[in-house]
């Protein structure tokens, strides 16, 4: 079944979707704490939420399949096959490989990047201070997350990543602006597994920009058994 059941329209004429999924119903629920890792395998056909339980929070996110990890998300691919580079309700999340990774179902957001990449130790010295590079950031959580799971994974694994809740425009320019994020308490994304993922997280530690309003905050994650 699908989740989605009810959609509106707001004034910026984007189209949410909520879904029919009862927390109350989920085989597994976690809230990552601010700054944290997170690794878990989600079975083809199980339903995957992301709650920003604070709102504003950016959640730094990478899929495998499960089953051969060279087979991992391409953002390019995403963008080509859906010919838009925001991403919301309907976006299949298109593999290396060209398959579906995940379809999004329900998204009371309305918007979530994926050009922005990732943030890490480096870029934070060159786009903030010299100070920064020791502050935690997005490509050290992943990377001690793959290094703890193990299988063979490592540095290389760490590729284009998608940016949950967070905001970042293009202008007409084709320039990238990081705004503020559009994202309240409470909003959710919602996938559809389409073939047995590992999915990756980085609940974004970063204080020097405004895509999570400076402010770290904890994110829940939930899954539901296929055929609810
Ligand atoms: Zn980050």
């Amino acid at each position: 079944m699908s989740g989605a059941i009810t959609s509106s329209t707001t004034t910026s004429g984007k189209n949410l979707i909520e879904s029919s999924l009862s927390p109350n119903d989920a085989i597994y629920r976690r809230v990552i704490p601010a700054g944290d890792p997170w690794i878990h395998e989600i079975s083809r056909g199980q339903y995957f939420r992301i709650v920003d339980l604070h709102g504003n929070q950016a959640v730094d996110t990478l899929f495998y399949n499960a089953h051969d990890y060279s087979d991992r998300y391409s953002a390019q691919d995403t963008i080509q096959q859906q010919g838009n580079i925001y991403l919301t309700t309907g976006t299949k999340l298109i593999s290396t490989n060209g398959a579906a990774l995940m379809t999004i179902v329900a998204d009371t957001c309305g918007r979530h990047d994926t050009l922005g990449g990732a943030c890490a130790n480096e870029s934070n010295m060159v786009r903030y201070a010299i100070e920064k590079r020791h502050m935690h950031a997005c490509r050290s959580s992943f990377l001690k997350a793959v290094t703890e799971w193990g299988h063979g994974m490592s540095k290389r694994d760490i590729t284009s990543n998608i940016n949950f809740f967070m905001n970042v425009p293009v202008t007409p320019e084709g320039k990238l602006t990081f705004e503020d994020g559009i994202s309240d308490p409470g909003k959710y994304v919602e996938m559809r597994a389409e073939m047995d993922v590992l999915a990756l997280i980085s609940n974004c530690p970063q204080l020097n920009n405004p895509c999570n309003a400076y402010n770290p905050t904890p994110v829940e994650v939930l899954i539901w058994d296929a055929g609810l």
